[in-house]
């Protein structure tokens, strides 16, 4: 269980009266990698144009092609001094069709289609799947939803040997596309021996995060935690949501899982499209509550696949999912397989910037307005941007927590230039990242797995601290990095979170420095 957020450590005001807007893009960015972007170049362009995670997708491709995937990032991350983050995402139980006789049917409106029992078909108006157990678990009535959604069948009748379906909504089914079964309650495990044998490997290759796909129960979740910690990995465990049954247990996925993902693309054809956008923020609160991470993905600037320019739809979707309180914003066929893999992460770098900024400023406005009128500006900023959490971050001494919230006030009261947490497993930077404080956070550390772990929090720029670290040493190391990246100048305050003389490993001091 994670610890209620007490009343009494309710997070100060976080005034941001003319705080610096700094170059920075807080929004951090994951992209998936695919023959579009695979060369180390490509990788190295991408994190230079702003990439923070790079997205491993085990549905595609093998263990030795990812393997030479992840030793490119860490040879560029070397390359760079930047810490990059890798998430391998573990495809789940996803159905796909089998074999379609030359590669593709089409199915007319009214026409029948039978699910057939196997691994092959040469018959046209027979499907096989990758799922064995497909005919026993589908009743008549049940909607079956090929192509994204766009194909639709119904089940009309089902024997020991087959389920007829009707086509509802007509058009052309490909081999191996997804198959999705809005609100059947399927028996197929988590994790397939694929699915673990990809979690072993991403524990050994030294994986930062692992997500599963399909998740239904917080079980599934612990599951994952456990087989990677006997692995002796320390990889956070990403539960993706994108069946109806995520949601009627979202509040324990959340609080099981690391970091959280709203994983739109199936996530769109399980419920009802047209409530996507009020699903997506109500997960995302969840998320706050739980001080979870949490990822938005799929089709974010989808267009830009093909096109040089993005949608005025889309862009207002990634400003959006940022407003609504989103970690991290993912790209998924558009790195992949897109024609312009580093315009779209240029693109969605700007549209992040943009609204950060005019954030920052439509709060500012909000609060020096309270004030004028003599009242107390609340935490929800105009855009209601954040409920207060209702839990302690997992794992964070509640000392901490407070001394958290207390320096970020400090730090917007004093426009301070930096706000630096030194954290040896990453949990404190968390808190500092969901305050949502727009004082930039510097989140330094000595290990290298907890840096590539921060790559994915709003907000955070991870720092290497170099070897030895007292506050001293932490300050000038500090001091010295941000004076070279211009990021500081004499004079400017900073602040510092870290812990001294404290046996629980957590953090007990505040304290700003003037450079
Ligand atoms: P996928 O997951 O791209 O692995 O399917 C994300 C989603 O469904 O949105
Ligand atoms: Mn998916």
């Amino acid at each position: 269980m994670q610890k209620p957020y007490s009343p009494r450590l309710q997070p100060a005001i976080v005034q941001l009266l003319g705080e610096p807007i700094a170059q920075i893009v807080r929004t951090k960015i994951v992209a998936t990698i695919g023959p579009a972007c695979r060369e180390e170049s490509d990788l190295r362009g991408l994190v230079e144009t702003g990439v923070d995670v790079f997205r491993l997708n085990m549905a595609h491709g093998s263990v030795s092609e990812h393997q030479e995937s992840l030793d490119r990032i860490r040879r560029v991350s070397n390359a760079l001094a930047r810490p990059v983050g890798v998430l391998v995402d573990l495809a789940g139980p996803k159905i796909r069709l089998g074999e379609l006789p030359n590669g593709a049917v089409e199915c007319r409106m009214g026409g029948e289609i039978r699910f057939i029992r196997g691994t092959q078909t040469d018959r046209p108006e027979e499907f096989v799947t990758s799922y064995s157990a497909l005919i026993d678990e589908l009743s008549v009535g049940d909607s079956v939803m090929l192509v994204d959604g766009t194909v639709s069948l119904v089940v009309e009748e089902r024997t020991a040997d087959w389920a007829r379906c009707r086509v509802v909504q007509p058009g052309l089914v490909r081999s191996r596309q997804g198959v999705n079964l809005p609100g059947v309650k399927l028996s197929a495990a988590a994790m397939s021996q694929a699915d673990w044998q990809h979690a072993e490997w991403a524990a050994s290759a030294g994986a930062d995060f692992v997500s599963l796909s399909f998740v239904r129960s917080a079980v599934e979740v612990k599951l994952l935690k456990e087989l990677l910690r006997t692995r002796g990995s320390l990889a956070r465990v990403v539960a993706k949501i994108e069946k109806r049954e995520a949601l009627d247990n979202l509040e324990d996925i959340v609080e099981a899982a690391d970091v959280v993902m709203v994983a739109r693309g199936d996530l769109g054809v399980e419920i009802d499209v047209a409530s996507m956008p009020m699903v997506q923020k109500r997960i995302i609160r969840v998320c706050q509550r739980y001080q979870k991470p949490v990822i938005v993905a799929t089709q974010m600037l989808d267009s830009m696949q093909h096109s040089r320019r993005p949608t005025r739809a889309e862009t207002t979707d990634v400003a959006n999912a940022i407003l609504d309180g989103a970690d991290a914003c993912m790209l998924s066929g558009e790195t992949a397989i897109g024609k312009h893999p580093r315009l779209v992460v240029e693109m969605m770098r700007r549209i992040a910037s943009a609204t950060e900024e005019q954030y920052v400023e439509d709060r500012t406005a909000y609060v020096n307005n309270q004030l004028s009128q003599g009242r107390t500006p609340s935490t929800h900023s105009v855009q209601d941007f954040l409920p207060a959490p209702d839990f302690l971050v997992e794992g964070l001494h509640p000392i901490t927590q407070a001394v958290v919230d207390g320096a970020s006030r400090i730090a917007a009261d004093l426009n301070a230039k930096l706000f630096v947490v030194a954290s040896r497993s990453g949990v404190t930077a968390i808190a500092r990242s969901k305050r949502r404080g727009a004082v930039p956070t510097i989140g330094i550390s000595d290990n290298p797995a907890t840096l590539q772990q921060m790559t994915l929090y709003w907000g955070v720029t991870p720092l290497a601290a170099v070897a030895s670290t007292d506050i001293n040493g932490l300050l000038e190391q500090v001091t010295a990095w941000g004076l070279r990246e211009g990021k500081l100048a004499r004079g400017d305050w900073i602040l510092l979170v870290a812990g001294i003389g404290f046996g629980t490993g957590g953090h007990n001091m505040a304290l700003v420095h003037e450079v």
